[in-house]
C-alpha cells in the first residue's frame, strides 16, 4: 500500500516494525513521525516511510532578476508590480508591491523618473532588497525597459537611438531602455 496524504509536523505515519524511517520522518518510541509538511509515501516493497515535501515557495531574494510592469511614476520613485522572476515561471509567493527610486533607475543623473519610464511599462530589474516592501534597480545595461506602449495611441513603441519611438505618432519618447528592448517576449 502507497498513502500519498498530506501530513503535518508531529503527525504519526507508521511504526518502526513495519517501515524504516527516511527522509521528512523521525522515530519517537517505536513510532514514526512527519518531521516537515508534505505527501506521505509507504513504500510496502522497501518497506520505508518517507515525507516528501512539496516545492519550496517561490520567495524573492536579493540579486534576483525580475520582470515588473510599471504603475505610476513618482517624483522620487517608480512604483512597480513584479510578475515573474527569470527562469521560472513559478508564481511569486513573497510580495509583488516594489519600489525603485530615482537614483537607482540609470547610471546617469535622473531629473525626472518620467523621463526614464511610464505607467505600463515593462521592466527588467534586479532585487536589492526585500524589507519592507521590494526594491529593484535597474542600472545596468541589460537592466531596464524591455516593451512600451506609446501613451497616447497604444502602438508598441520602436528604438531609434537611446529613446523610443511612436511609428504611429511620430514622437520620440525617453525611456531607460534594457540593452535587448524588443527582443523579448514574456
Ligand atoms: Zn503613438
Amino acid at each position: 500500500m502507497t498513502e500519498n496524504r498530506e501530513v503535518f509536523p508531529g503527525d504519526e505515519i507508521a511504526v518502526e516494525e513495519e517501515y524504516l524511517a527516511a527522509d521528512g520522518t523521525f522515530v519517537c518510541n517505536g513510532k514514526i513521525y512527519a518531521s516537515q509538511i508534505g505527501r506521505l509515501v509507504l513504500d510496502d516493497d522497501e518497506c520505508i516511510a518517507r515525507v516528501i515535501s512539496p516545492n519550496p515557495p517561490n520567495m524573492l531574494k536579493e540579486g534576483d532578476t525580475v520582470y515588473a510592469v510599471v504603475n505610476d511614476t513618482r517624483k522620487t520613485m517608480v512604483t512597480a508590480t513584479a510578475l515573474c522572476r527569470e527562469g521560472t515561471d513559478r508564481a511569486i509567493a513573497s510580495s509583488t508591491d516594489a519600489t525603485l527610486h530615482v537614483s537607482k533607475i540609470s547610471p546617469n543623473y535622473t531629473s525626472s523618473t518620467s523621463e526614464e519610464m511610464r505607467k505600463g511599462d515593462l521592466i527588467r530589474a534586479r532585487v536589492i532588497g526585500t524589507k519592507p516592501s521590494l526594491q529593484l534597480t535597474t542600472k545596468d545595461a541589460h537592466l531596464g525597459v524591455v516593451r512600451a506602449q506609446c501613451g497616447l495611441c497604444k502602438t508598441e513603441l520602436v528604438r531609434k537611438g537611446e529613446n523610443l519611438f511612436c511609428p504611429k505618432c511620430r514622437r520620440s519618447q525617453p525611456r531607460k531602455l534594457a540593452d535587448d528592448y524588443g527582443d523579448i517576449r514574456l
